[in-house]
């Protein structure tokens, strides 16, 4: 597991402009429309989550590609997976969905981790 990269407060301050001009570009697109604007926060919001995270398709098979690479075992406790509530970890999230840099955790394995990192 990998920090992942923070922001400088220089950066942090390119961040909430970035944040700004795309609020600012939403709201002048949807003018008086509050469906509009809930419709475009949330493709942007979408895209976006996509940009970090990929499309949900190519993480599902990855991670039926991982389960069958690890035998069906949580690489941590080496249990059966269950069929169903298993988690695809990045070891370092900035790398991506990608083989190499992932691994099926069942979901106690996963939250133990998590809370290690201080994440949960
Ligand atoms: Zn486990």
């Amino acid at each position: 597991m990998t920090a992942n990269r923070t922001l400088t407060e220089t950066e942090l301050v390119a961040a909430r402009a970035l944040l700004d001009d795309i609020r600012a570009r939403i709201d002048a697109a949807a003018g008086e429309d509050d469906g509009l604007r809930f419709a475009l926060n949330r493709k942007v919001y979408k895209e976006l989550t996509y940009d970090e995270r990929g499309r949900p398709n190519a993480r599902q098979s990855l991670k039926a590609r991982m389960v069958k690479a690890q035998n069906g075992l949580c690489v941590q406790c080496a249990k059966p997976l269950p069929d169903s509530d298993t988690v695809l970890d990045r070891l370092a999230a900035d790398a991506g969905y990608v083989a190499g840099n992932v691994r099926v955790l069942c979901r106690p394995c996963d939250l133990a981790i998590q809370r290690g990192r201080g994440l949960a």
